[in-house]
């Protein structure tokens, strides 16, 4: 099953339980300012389940453009490094308003797994929220899913993947507890189950999440029962795919075979297995997708998450070879593979182009330099042995060849080094007082003052700091 086929398969699945099927909604939740980018299936219904909006269906299905690049869910990290993680992907969901609880939602995800895409049941485990009875009754007495792949997860124990169980999306909002269905790819693959010391593995893939949702949580952390008891899931279709493709990473996944391609034309790396291609693969979705929604690349909050994510991809490129503008060219093979089921990426597609460009031949600009200082400073440090990339030099490279803090730490990851943030960010601040000081001493004196742009860049240097540290700080 092609992987657009499969987007098909589970909309009608569930258009057969009475499911009204709705469109994605943008990856801008315009309406919602507590979150970055729209990074789950339940974003656009966030009020319906508050009880604040209603529908004139209590069951919805649909397939939801998702970004998780920035704000409580971020993978940007990840990317290249795990076979299951994407900065822009599909989510697959059903949604239950008021409407059928856990019951339903358990037997659903079980039938459709097992009886259409026609899974073997010994590969699939399951996880339930620790003081979750109802749903571990279900799954083990109702579905007959042996116990000893019924896992009950607490909260996090603090390891990099780890499943908690207890869904929230973001720190305020509707949540509650979930159960989790994992796919296991096999011994060939290292990984433990869900909840073992080796969980954050590749083996045991979470395919499948089911969200109970019963609270609100507010800004004080406090949980308000919800009206009336709601179920909201999310599936990557990624994942999902690859497991109905016979193929482990997701980026194996016809989709993404054509991407990786492109990328490894435009580039003309001649190795196929360069993760630097999967990265290119996987920006240039991220990228296309968010400039169909709006966002235009810039110095703050949506469009500075962009930014960041096209600068990288180009760091990529230029590491197997590219010299200039190229990734760009990779939209027309993206619109072949995704504009049918996403229009805005077809109608937007010539802009989609210029804006890439644009951006490219700026970045392109300064590359060549900032790349020479990044390698003198890590011959420098080995011939030292040090393990730590000096701040001052990543703020310069920031500063004045526009290098984003993440983009140097992610040439240095390769290199197994690390940057030190908080000597870049005092560096920052520094430059932030001395802009400030040069506003204070222009009105001062008198001089032609243009105050609104003085105050403009201390914000938009405070804003930026702001995205750098809260992409840190979820990674
Ligand atoms: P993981 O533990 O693997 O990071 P998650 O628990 O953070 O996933 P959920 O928030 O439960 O993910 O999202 C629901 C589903 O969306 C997941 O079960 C998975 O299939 C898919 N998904 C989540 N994050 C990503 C991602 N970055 N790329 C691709 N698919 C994803
Ligand atoms: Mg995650
Ligand atoms: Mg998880
Ligand atoms: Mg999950």
């Amino acid at each position: 099953m092609k992987s657009a086929e499969i987007r098909d398969a589970f909309l009608k699945f569930f258009e057969s339980k009475g499911h009204q099927i709705v469109a994605s909604s943008s990856l801008v939740p315009h309406e919602d300012p507590t979150l970055l980018f729209t990074n789950a299936g339940m974003n656009q219904f966030k009020d319906v389940f508050l009880g604040f909006d209603k529908r004139p269906y209590t069951r919805a299905t649909t397939s939801q453009k998702c970004v998780r690049a920035g704000g409580k869910h971020n993978d940007l990290e990840n990317v290249g490094y795990t076979a299951r993680h994407h900065t822009f992907f599909e989510m697959l969901g059903n949604f239950s308003f008021g409407d059928y609880f856990k019951r339903d939602a358990i037997s659903y995800a079980w039938e459709l797994l097992t009886e259409v895409f026609k899974l073997p049941k010994d590969k699939l485990w399951v996880t339930v929220y620790a003081e979750d009875d109802e749903a571990y009754d279900i799954w083990t007495k109702e579905v007959g899913v042996p116990a000893e792949r019924v896992i009950r997860i607490g909260d996090n124990k603090g390891a990099r993947y780890a499943s908690d169980n207890f869904w929230m999306m973001g720190d305020t909002g509707p949540c509650g507890p979930c159960t989790e269905i994992f796919y296991d790819h096999g011994e060939h693959i290292w990984g433990g189950p869900p909840g073992s010391p080796e969980e954050d593995g590749d083996r045991y893939i979470e395919i499948w999440n089911n969200v109970f949702m019963q609270f609100n949580r507010d800004e004080q952390g406090v949980m308000h029962p919800l009206p009336k008891p709601s179920v909201d899931t999310g599936m990557g279709l990624e994942r999902i795919s690859a497991v109905l493709q016979g193929v482990h990473a997701n980026y194996e996944i016809d989709l993404f075979q054509a991407l990786i391609k492109a990328a490894a034309r435009e580039t003309s790396g001649a190795d196929m297995d360069s993760p630097s291609l999967k990265v290119l693969a996987d920006h240039i979705r991220a990228c296309s997708f968010l400039i169909a929604d709006g966002v235009i690349p810039g110095n703050e909050g949506r469009g500075y998450v962009l930014r960041r994510i096209i600068r990288r991809a180009i760091r990529h490129g230029y590491k197997l070879g590219a010299r200039a503008a190229f990734f760009h060219k990779m939209v027309p093979d993206l619109v072949g593979e995704m504009g049918s089921a996403y229009p805005e990426l077809k109608d937007g597609e010539r802009r989609i182009m210029d804006v890439l460009r644009q951006e490219e031949e700026r970045f392109f600009a300064t590359i060549e330099n900032g790349m020479a200082i990044v390698e003198t400073e890590l011959a420098a440090m080995e011939a030292a042995g040090k393990k730590v990339f000096d701040g001052d030099t990543a703020f310069k490279l920031h500063d004045t060849y526009g290098f984003p803090l993440d983009l140097t730490a992610d040439i240095c990851r390769e290199r197994d080094v690390t940057v030190d943030a908080v000597a870049f960010d005092a560096a920052m601040a520094r430059q932030k007082e001395q802009a400030r000081a040069a506003g204070k001493f222009k009105m001062a004196a008198n001089l032609d003052y243009d105050g609104p742009e003085t105050t403009f860049h201390g914000y938009t240097l405070l804003e930026e700091k702001g995205n750098i540290l809260a992409l840190y700080k979820d990674g």
